[in-house]
């Protein structure tokens, strides 16, 4: 039957996705956690297929393409089961290089975001500080004018693809916080080459060949041009670009959920544990009936919101509950499947394992879930909403 979402140059789009992982990707990610980083050669190959561009326009190389054909491409990606390379390559291409997209201007799409399209420059996406994280108004990273340079001073806390990147779109404070914290903030784009930027590898508990790093600013000169659209806007690029990192993060959620729940079935079929596979015992066959059962629902509620975006609308509500619900569900996935393959998957380079420390991070970065919690109960008691909370409307407007 034919979806509401989906034709068949998605379809083929798919098997291409699908086999490009299968073929040069799978065989080496193990090595690329083991070594917390993605080779500057894989990024090229990413590149040189299209995939780092798929929503950009063909002027700096990108495909111009919809966003189910985003949303196919991070079903595969999530689907490959790692974590880190999930976050990788979904950091890089949808949500550091989106602020350049769609606010950067001719110079910066051109000097930064074609690059990155193309893989020959990895970019980072540097928000979160030691003392503010899911509170973007407590963001002190300061960017002060002299001349025609920002100088730049603070330290940025966990940076995904922050060991590897060659340029960090940066939120910094180019003015004192208003009473509502909402102003002052801007977007920077900061080469990691220059004098001043230190970085230290943080070594996570998953996500590991995301390479995430503690990055600090000393007195960082930054060419005024690098400014990302308005001075003072930073703050609603940040709550527009927000819902686009939710809707990935959910959507690479429902990936990953697909791998997991086949990794399962395999070792409920093929393991016998007193003369019988466990895929034959009842009590485990309801714990998969309802897992399946609830991923089939969040992927409705994911290409739901996928399809409200593709419209032009800005769901901010529907990305919440999509990226709540699914990293939370992925989560409890990966729990069951580990309790139900025993000591295999216990064991620290099982499948079952990494799902579980990679399942983990999602619930956190982007918005922790009870931040989400927050905006959707806002929302759905009509309370007046705090000075963070989008509202919704035109992703235009
Ligand atoms: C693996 C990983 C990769 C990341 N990558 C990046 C990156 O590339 N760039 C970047 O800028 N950041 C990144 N982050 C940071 C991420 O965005 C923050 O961790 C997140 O915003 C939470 O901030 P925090 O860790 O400082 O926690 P805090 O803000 O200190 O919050 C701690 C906890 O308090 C609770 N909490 C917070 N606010 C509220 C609230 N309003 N109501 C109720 N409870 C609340 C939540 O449980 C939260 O987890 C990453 C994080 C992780 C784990």
């Amino acid at each position: 039957m034919k979806s509401p979402y989906f034709d068949e140059g998605h379809a083929a789009f798919r098997e291409e996705v699908r086999a490009f992982l299968r073929t040069e990707v799978l065989p080496y990610a193990a090595r690329w956690e083991e070594t917390d980083t993605v080779p500057a050669h894989a990024w090229k190959l990413f590149g040189e297929r299209g995939y780092l561009g798929l929503l950009y326009p063909r002027a700096v190389g990108g495909g111009d393409r919809d966003l189910f054909t985003s949303v196919v491409f991070l079903e595969e990606l999530g689907r490959l089961g790692y974590g880190g390379l999930r976050a990788a390559v979904s950091v890089h291409a949808y949500m550091a290089t989106h602020y350049l997209s769609r606010t950067g201007g001719h110079d910066l799409a051109q000097e930064y975001l074609a690059p990155a399209v193309r893989g020959e420059r990895v970019a980072a996406l540097a928000i979160t500080e030691p003392d503010a994280g899911a509170d973007l108004a407590g963001i002190g990273t300061t960017a002060v004018r002299d001349g025609d340079h920002f100088v730049v001073d603070g330290t940025k806390a966990m940076v995904s693809n922050g060991m590897t990147a060659d340029f960090l779109v940066t939120a910094v404070r180019t003015a004192a916080a208003g009473p509502r914290g909402t102003t002052g903030l801007s977007l920077l784009v900061v080469d990691t080459a220059l004098p001043g930027v230190a970085r230290v590898p943080r070594r996570t508990l998953g996500w590991r060949s995301a390479g995430t790093a503690a990055i600090t600013f000393d007195a960082v000169r930054v060419p005024a041009d690098r400014l990302v659209g308005r001075i003072g806007n930073g703050f609603y690029y940040l709550l527009r670009g927000l819902q686009l990192e939710r809707l990935v993060a959910a959507t690479l959620a429902l990936g990953g959920m697909d791998r997991g729940l086949d990794e399962l079935r395999g070792h409920l079929r093929s393991r016998n544990v007193a003369g019988e596979a466990l895929a034959r015992k009842q009590a485990l066959v309801h714990r998969v009936a309802d897992l399946a059962t609830e991923l089939a629902a969040a992927r409705q509620l994911v290409h739901h919101t996928a399809w409200l975006y593709e419209q032009g609308e800005l769901p901010a509500v529907e990305c919440s509950m999509a990226k709540l619900h699914t990293t939370e569900l992925a989560c409890r996935l990966a729990d069951t499947a580990l309790q139900l393959q025993g000591s295999h998957g216990y064991v620290e380079d099982s499948f079952a394992a990494r799902a579980q420390r990679d399942a983990r991070a999602a619930t956190i970065a982007a918005g922790p879930s009870e931040v989400m919690r927050d905006l959707i109960g806002q929302t759905v008691l009509s309370l007046p909403a705090d000075s963070t909370a989008p509202r919704p409307g035109r992703i235009d407007g």
